[in-house]
């Protein structure tokens, strides 16, 4: 589903991502984690063409994504993402937020993205706050609503950038069941999370990055039972 070969990138002369290969398949949970300024949100954003990169390639069901040629904001629209900050617009609803791009780049009538919208809304927990605005809910219950939005694209696979590592401990939570719930039903998810109980819970596998190398490409019962690199270890050792 998401394949990256050889990928290199470089911001002027510091490369940030030195030859990064990897494979999500149809279904698979990938978990990626590693310390802070080794790549993995320049990883994550490549994904989907929101970074470009200099060398190698990048495919989403088999769409190249560094090709010239392709529609780039076609494809996004068929994956989700998802950021720290959940970035919905403020001045709209929440039933607005979740219905204005299945609307206008998807082409649904109000009617169909509404009812999309609050079935959605009812399988967040949100349905109580459709009419809100963004900045009434908690950080929790925005990050639901980001969550909700990507989905009423009905997306081919979701990307998420540590989705709770911005919210209070409370929060966390009810954030992370949504998406154990998203990855229990199958869908192709590559998620940048240090919530190492989320990736022992669902994840197939988890990529161990540092200093824009992927270090480690294991399946979880191994990155976890041992780890083949001194770093990563010293890594686990930290957060868990
Ligand atoms: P964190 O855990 O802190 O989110 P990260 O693993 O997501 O870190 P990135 O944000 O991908 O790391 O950044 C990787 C490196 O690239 C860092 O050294 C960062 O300073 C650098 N970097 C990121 N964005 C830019 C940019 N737009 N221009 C120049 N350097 C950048
Ligand atoms: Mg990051």
């Amino acid at each position: 589903m998401i394949e990256l070969k050889n990928v290199s990138k470089w911001y002027g002369q510091f490369q940030v991502l030195t030859d990064c290969s990897t494979e999500v398949k149809k279904g698979e949970v990938v978990v990626v984690c590693g310390p802070s300024g080794s790549g993995k949100s320049t990883l994550i954003k490549t994904v989907n063409g929101l970074e470009p990169v200099q060398k190698g390639q990048i495919t989403i069901d088999g769409v190249s994504v560094v090709d010239h040629k392709t529609n780039l904001s076609k494809l996004r629209a068929r994956v989700g993402m998802v950021f720290q900050h959940f970035e919905l617009f403020p001045h709209l609803s929440i039933t607005q937020n979740l219905t204005l791009a299945q609307v206008k780049v998807l082409g649904r009538s109000r009617d169909e993205a509404a009812t999309k919208a609050l079935k959605l809304l009812d399988r967040v927990g949100l349905r109580a706050h459709a009419d809100k605005f963004p900045g009434q809910l908690s950080g929790g219950q925005q990050q639901r609503v980001a969550i909700a939005r990507a989905l009423s694209m009905d997306p081919i696979a979701m990307l998420f950038d540590e989705p709770t590592s911005a919210l209070d401990p409370e929060m966390i939570n009810e954030v992370l069941d949504v998406m154990v719930e998203l990855a229990q039903e199958g869908m192709t998810m590559m998620c940048v999370t240090h919530e190492m109980g989320f990736a022992k819970k669902v994840a197939h596998r988890v990529i161990f990055m540092d200093r824009g190398l992927i270090v480690e490409d294991d399946r979880k019962e191994e990155f976890f039972a041992s780890p083949k690199s001194e770093r990563a270890r010293d890594f686990l050792a930290k957060i868990l």
